[in-house]
């Protein structure tokens, strides 16, 4: 990196630049998504707080992940809908051994099958207070985890406040 380049990005490196007290954020270096042609779209959104899925203009199929084609139907007629945030625990796994040695400062950790309100289902983790006391049925809503220096945000799920396990009748 160049003097030039350091005085340019210095500011952004400060961990506590990175970690407003509103967001899920940590200074753990983890990966950072690269977004493609078919997603590029939809991590747009993420960085703006936004949680979208696509949606098909011949059969009405949404998806998630991004696809350039509806995998019901093959349509490339595909519009993007935002999200309510809202969904429950399909299933999931807690990780105890750390994948990488990136992940060895959050493992353990939840991973996720999410059920969003709109039908899809995504994989996530679930973060925030309880995340590791987690089961299938629980109601979580969406929170943007930053990542990166150049403002990525990566789409997790906390558990929603007052309840517990499903048993909301
Ligand atoms: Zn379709």
């Amino acid at each position: 990196m160049s003097a030039d380049e350091h005085s340019k990005v210095g500011s952004l490196s400060a961990p506590q630049a990175l970690t407003p007290s509103n967001t899920m954020s940590t200074s753990i270096p983890l990966p950072v998504p690269e977004p493609n042609a078919d997603s590029r779209a939809y991590w747009a959104a993420a960085r703006e707080g936004r949680l979208t899925v696509r949606q098909c203009l011949a059969c009405g199929e949404r998806h998630f992940m991004p696809r350039g084609q509806c995998p019901v139907c093959w349509s490339d007629a595909l519009e993007w809908i935002d999200c309510s945030g809202f969904g429950t625990v399909y299933s999931l796994s807690i990780v105890h051994r750390a994948p990488t040695p990136d992940f060895a400062a959050i493992t353990p950790y939840v991973t996720a099958l999410v059920a969003l309100e709109e039908g899809p289902r995504m994989y996530a983790n679930i973060v925030g207070p309880g995340a590791l006391e987690s089961v299938i049925g629980d109601r979580v809503r969406v929170v943007f985890e930053r990542r990166g220096e150049a403002g990525m945000q990566i789409p997790q799920f906390t558990r929603v406040a007052g309840q517990s396990g499903g048993s909301a009748a």
